[in-house]
């Protein structure tokens, strides 16, 4: 793999291509961004309704990166729109073309402990050297104790995570697996289950932020994915939301409270609403026929109320509500934050989830007789590379797996 990986840079070389850095602005356009590149508008209107609408899923900030040949003429362009996809300009015969290309990366499951000194949000950090991941630990448990009241010094915190890596570095967020606390000597646990959402030693789910699904007894017609190969396209695609098919006219609610920071009409989203909520999380509403009366930028909305009425507006391709969530600007599952009729698991999912407990105690049994400490993560922005032929990321380390 490292081989012929290395033959395919070579080109790059040769050639004295370089490759600019640039992050892409707050408010820019697909075609605001070809226009300024000097790159035709074709690319974009080429695509089909679902890829076009996916270009207004560019977050402000991501890097992008700009291959040109030593005559400053544009070879390829490296645009990230998920954690998972990128989309990809080449020229091919000195025509441009657009494709979606998957970023690769490696996963490792990581864990460590911590005696307590101070708090377990300052210790961890002290310890790991990252506030992200003290931040998903302390979130854990946010719900369910109360870590000032009840925990003491030299009281025990294990937590098992999954982390994705490129070139060795870390990239996108830390998924929790199991955290443990004791708290003056007894243990508490959060564990990830196999539903991709999170449970307590009873299996009664431990969720903070909670959504109600934004259209009552709409099916779901099209589920969320990062990352997705299209068999009879074959090509790769993303779905940043969750579609639910329902009669044009059906009231769309607002899933949790918050203020309305958009609520107007883009080309591919249509008339769209977009939700601020606490903790960083916001909701977009697309496709709709016409937003409710009153309903406007800067609105404080509550959970439940009506806010529009399915349409199909903008690049639709018939009456359904596209519903997306972000955290912190990132695309995640609504469906795993959609509060369900019964949180408490029962039967063969209760079953299964204690096998998965019993697994997930071992563990951090081991690593806490073992006192884990973790080596401090560096962060790595640059993510994404290129090369002329293979579209491979450029590795810092030709060692490291890619
Ligand atoms: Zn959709």
């Amino acid at each position: 793999m490292n081989k012929l990986f290395s033959l395919l840079l070579l080109p790059l070389v040769l050639l004295s291509s370089q490759v600019e850095y640039t992050k892409w602005k707050s408010g820019e356009t697909f075609l605001n961004f070809l226009e300024k590149q000097g790159l035709p508008q074709k690319i974009y209107y080429n695509l089909d309704k679902s890829d076009q609408t996916i270009t207004e899923e560019i977050y402000a900030g991501v890097n992008i990166q700009i291959l040109k040949d030593s005559n400053e003429s544009i070879e390829q362009v490296l645009i990230p729109i998920s954690e998972e996809l990128q989309l990809h300009i080449y020229k091919d015969k000195k025509k441009y073309k657009l494709t979606s290309t998957p970023i690769k990366y490696i996963k490792k499951t990581s864990a460590f402990t911590v005696t307590i000194e101070h708090s377990p949000y300052f210790d961890i950090v002290n310890s790991t050297g990252s506030k992200k991941l003290a931040h998903q630990f302390v979130n854990a448990f946010k719900n369910s104790l109360n870590f000032r009241r009840d925990l003491r010094k030299g009281d025990r915190l294990v937590m098992v995570y999954a982390q994705k890596y490129r070139f060795g570095k870390t990239f996108s967020m830390p998924v929790l697996q199991v955290a443990m606390i004791e708290l003056r000597g007894k243990k508490h646990y959060i564990y990830l289950n196999g539903d991709g959402r999170y449970y307590d030693e009873k299996g009664i789910e431990a969720e903070g932020f909670m959504l109600n699904r934004p259209v009552k007894n709409a099916r779901v017609s099209s589920g969320f994915t990062l990352r997705r190969y299209h068999p009879i396209l074959r090509r790769y695609r993303a779905h940043l939301g969750v579609d639910y098919a329902a009669r044009p006219g059906t009231p769309i609610s607002a899933a949790g409270s918050g203020r309305i920071i958009f609520a107007g009409y883009t080309r591919g989203y249509g008339k769209l609403i977009k939700i601020q909520h606490s903790d960083g999380y916001m909701t977009l509403y697309a496709h709709q026929r016409a937003f409710r009366r009153g309903i406007k930028r800067g609105k404080y909305v509550k959970k439940g109320q009506t806010i529009g009425y399915v349409g199909s507006t903008g690049l639709s391709t018939g009456p359904h509500l596209h519903f997306g969530l972000y955290k912190n600007g990132h695309a995640r599952n609504p469906a795993r934050v959609i509060r369900i009729t019964t949180n408490k698991l029962k039967g063969k999912k209760l079953k299964a989830f204690n096998l998965l407990k019993d697994d997930y105690e071992k563990t951090v049994e081991l690593h806490l007789a073992a006192n884990t400490q973790i080596k401090k993560d560096k962060i790595f922005d640059n993510i994404y590379y290129l090369n002329i032929k293979g579209f491979e990321p450029k590795s810092e380390d030709e060692n490291e797996p890619i």
